[in-house]
């Protein structure tokens, strides 16, 4: 018997049941009690698939109602002072404070999650920051299970983990510094879960696949020292990524077991196994980052060394990493097609494969015979398939040359003549794209999905907004226009619909942050545009106006980085297929004149490797998929890109390197300082900083405004600076857009006149 394991099961619940019962009682329509109730039912019924798939090892804690970390800073007591908590448990509505701000509280920061799209609340410590048991979330989870017969396996997020991502406020100082703070708190609540009859608990420590720092290093010896006395035996687990240098400290460890993510990095069991001697070694075999079925055949020969090399008491099979990051349940989807679903696998899907590798490893594979020889069937048959090959894109593929790369001049050539043909003010005002999305928007797009308004009233709708659209900023007096993208459910499935290659799920949620959930598309095959996706759009758009008109495009890299992509060739590949078929739109736009044309990369940044090391290789690539999609067009042809949430300091030789005519960034929440480093590096083309921070439905005036403006011209010269807001205005309502962008619009005449 070799046991199997798993590490954490998406809380969301198959229909979404979680966000709609957090959102529920946000809303006030139901009280804490029928939450509490449907956190308890989902549970229970997460648990028992687990229990049901025959998983042997079956994670508690991996439960929130809003987010793990933010859990694990409740249960340390690290509730900041704003928040008013005076000591004892960290109620419901404080934990969500904490999370979403409150009248008198801002929220705490949220960031990604690693290299993953979820995000997570980040701690914020002071310094001297005391610490104290603050929740028995763990140890009632634990109880809750047993009481359904099944004995949990406990998560936590390591004290190392959880301190390398916190920030600090106030007087500087290295959150490892209160190391010695959290200790006796994990030691507290180690105690309390082997007093509950907890005989392993998993603890988390992602960090330990980067580049860790001496003091990282030391602070995962002194932490585990201290640990490994108190109660469970501890599985200690490393995801999203290898060991690598780090495997020799991890493995001296004295904790019981190391997980090993061995989807992303498979070679690492070869370098961990002659220092795994006495320890348990889980083995992340299927990858709980992709919706892929597993090669099973390859996944056992990958884990048979560790079979030899430990016996069969001292290894497990498990999943890469927690499965959060894949939908729930294949069997909901109705609408994928069986060749497609036969390629899938969700998440009980995976435990399903993490049992059968658990026995066939064991057991021998003739005990799974059945399913090794289904997995087998259905990998051959997804190679094979007619529907992931194209071989016109392969050809093409082939024939990119770096001329291709290249806009046919230098961006003072490009310069002049897009000057000589747009003929703009200095301080150009201009928009990201969106503008808002509201209810009727919403209302009729839902009604023609349904069917209920057919397509020529659905695109008359869409024209009437655009026409309002158009007028609007005319009226308000912007220089350079975009339709506004009334049109787009999302920046990127719109595309993915229009694109083949891809395909889409009805269920298939995964959690982003609290009880948002995103949808992502499942890149599956060659990507190829069949016909132009946005040119009638942004020609309409044109039409109605003699100011420029900005044609609106999501990046190469954007759509990969938000989408679940096909496993079976390198994403760089996938990327430059995507890459092509954004290119041939952008020389449509242009033929359609559209004088300008930006290319959204927001997710540019998001797809940094987790290892230093990685970043150049993957921002050669990245980059140049940016530029095969922008280097089609003419000289006058006047490319922007846009990235929000994002810093620059590290990449901006990167950023310099896409070579768009204009960038606009998000500035305005970090009071133009992001502006600094491209005025350091003396970012030769055009910027425009955001200078009005659209998460917030605030009306900045046009004196603070005018101020930022100020900031920014001490940075970079004046004669490269555009005007605009931070991002697009899909989320904000017409009063405040109207009323923010006068503003706007008013603050660069302003410096205009001044300059
Ligand atoms: N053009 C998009 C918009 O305005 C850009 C969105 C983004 O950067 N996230 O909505
Ligand atoms: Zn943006």
């Amino acid at each position: 018997m070799i046991r199997s394991a798993n590490l954490g099961f998406p809380r969301i619940g198959a229909r979404r049941e979680l966000k709609r019962a957090v959102e529920a009682y946000w809303k006030g329509a139901t009280d804490a009690a029928a939450l509490e109730g449907t956190g308890r039912e989902l549970r229970a019924r997460h648990w028992q698939a687990q229990q049901a798939a025959g998983i042997d090892a079956i994670p508690s804690n991996d439960f929130s109602f809003y987010d793990q970390m933010l859990d694990m800073t409740a249960l340390l007591g690290a509730v900041p002072e704003r928040f008013g908590h005076r000591g004892g448990a960290v109620g419901l509505d404080t934990l969500f404070a904490m999370a979403r701000g409150r009248d008198d509280a801002p929220a705490m920061e949220m960031t990604k999650w690693f290299d993953t799209n979820y995000h997570f609340i980040v701690p914020e410590l002071t310094d001297g920051m005391r610490f104290a048991l603050s929740s028995s979330k763990p140890v009632d989870e634990f109880i809750e299970a047993k009481k359904l017969g099944i004995v949990t396996r406990p998560v936590l997020i390591g004290p190392v983990t959880w301190l390398s991502l916190a920030k600090t406020k106030g007087a500087e100082f290295d959150p490892l510094d209160l190391l010695h703070g959290v200790l006796p708190i994990y030691e507290q609540i180690l105690d309390g879960l082997a007093a509950a009859g907890a005989e392993w608990v998993q603890i988390d420590e992602p960090v330990l696949v980067t580049d860790l720092t001496a003091r990282q290093q030391g602070a995962f010896a002194t932490a585990y020292d201290a640990l490994a006395k108190a109660g469970p035996k501890i599985m200690l687990a490393s995801y999203f990524g290898a060991l690598g240098d780090n495997a020799a400290l991890a493995l001296r460890l004295p904790v019981a077991g190391v997980h090993l993510d061995l989807a992303r990095a498979p070679g690492q069991l070869a370098d961990v196994l002659p220092l795994a001697a006495g320890k348990v070694l889980s083995l992340g075999l299927i990858d709980g980052r992709n919706v892929w079925r597993a090669d099973l055949s390859a996944k056992l020969a990958l884990a048979k060394p560790a079979l030899a090399a430990l016996g069969p008491d001292r290894i497990e099979v498990a999943p890469s990493c927690s499965l959060l990051h894949v939908p729930v349940d294949l069997g909901q989807e109705d609408e994928i097609d069986d060749e497609l679903a036969s390629w899938l696998a969700f998440a009980v899907q995976k435990l399903g494969e993490v049992r059968t590798l658990a026995r066939a490893l064991g057991e021998g594979r003739s005990a799974v015979a059945r399913q090794m020889a289904a997995s087998d069937k259905a990998l051959a048959a997804r190679r094979a398939s007619a529907r992931i090959h194209d071989v016109a894109v392969s050809a093409r593929l082939d024939t990119v040359t770096p001329a291709d790369l290249e806009r046919r001049g230098t961006y003072a050539e490009r310069r002049a003549v897009q000057d000589e043909k747009l003929r703009l003010p200095a301080f150009p005002t201009t928009t990201i794209g969106s503008f808002p999305q509201t209810a009727e928007v919403r209302k009729a797009r839902a009604a023609h999905r349904k069917g209920e308004l057919d397509d020529a009233a659905y695109e008359a709708f869409l024209k009437d907004e655009t026409r309002a659209c158009v007028a609007e900023q005319e009226r308000l007096g912007l220089d350079m226009l975009v339709h506004g993208e009334f049109e787009r459910n999302d920046m990127v499935e719109y595309f993915g619909e229009l694109l083949a290659g891809f395909a889409f799920t009805r269920h298939g949620w995964v959690q982003s942050y609290g009880s948002r959930c995103v949808k992502p598309p499942l890149i599956y095959g060659d990507v190829s545009r069949p016909a132009p996706m946005t040119v009638d759009w942004s020609a309409f758009a044109q039409s109605l106006t003699t100011r420029p008109m900005k044609g609106m495009l999501t990046g190469p890299v954007t759509i990969l980085q938000w989408s679940f992509v096909r496993d079976d060739q390198p994403r760089e590949r996938t990327c430059r297929q995507i890459a092509l078929a954004i290119r041939d739109e952008v020389c449509d736009l242009e033929a359609a004149g559209l004088p300008a044309i930006q290319i959204d990369e927001p997710a540019l940044r998001e797809g940094l490797p987790l290892r230093c090391a990685d970043w150049a290789g993957y921002l050669a690539w990245a980059i140049d998929a940016f530029r095969l999609t922008a280097s089609g067009v003419r000289n006058d042809t006047q490319i922007h890109t846009h990235m929000c949430y994002s810093e620059f300091n590290d990449i901006i030789e990167h950023i310099a390197r896409m070579d768009a005519d204009v960038i606009s960034i998000e500035a305005s929440r970090s009071d133009m300082e992001l502006l600094q480093v491209f005025g350091d590096f003396d970012y030769p083309n055009e910027i425009g900083p955001g200078i009005w921070d659209i998460h917030s439905p605030r009306i900045p005036s046009e004196a603070e405004m005018t101020a930022l403006l100020a900031k920014a011209t001490k940075a970079i010269p004046a004669e490269r600076l555009w005007v605009n807001p931070d991002c697009g205005l899909k989320t904000r309502a017409w009063p405040e857009v109207r009323a923010s962008l006068a503003n706007l619009v008013a603050a660069a005449k302003g410096v205009r006149q001044g300059a």
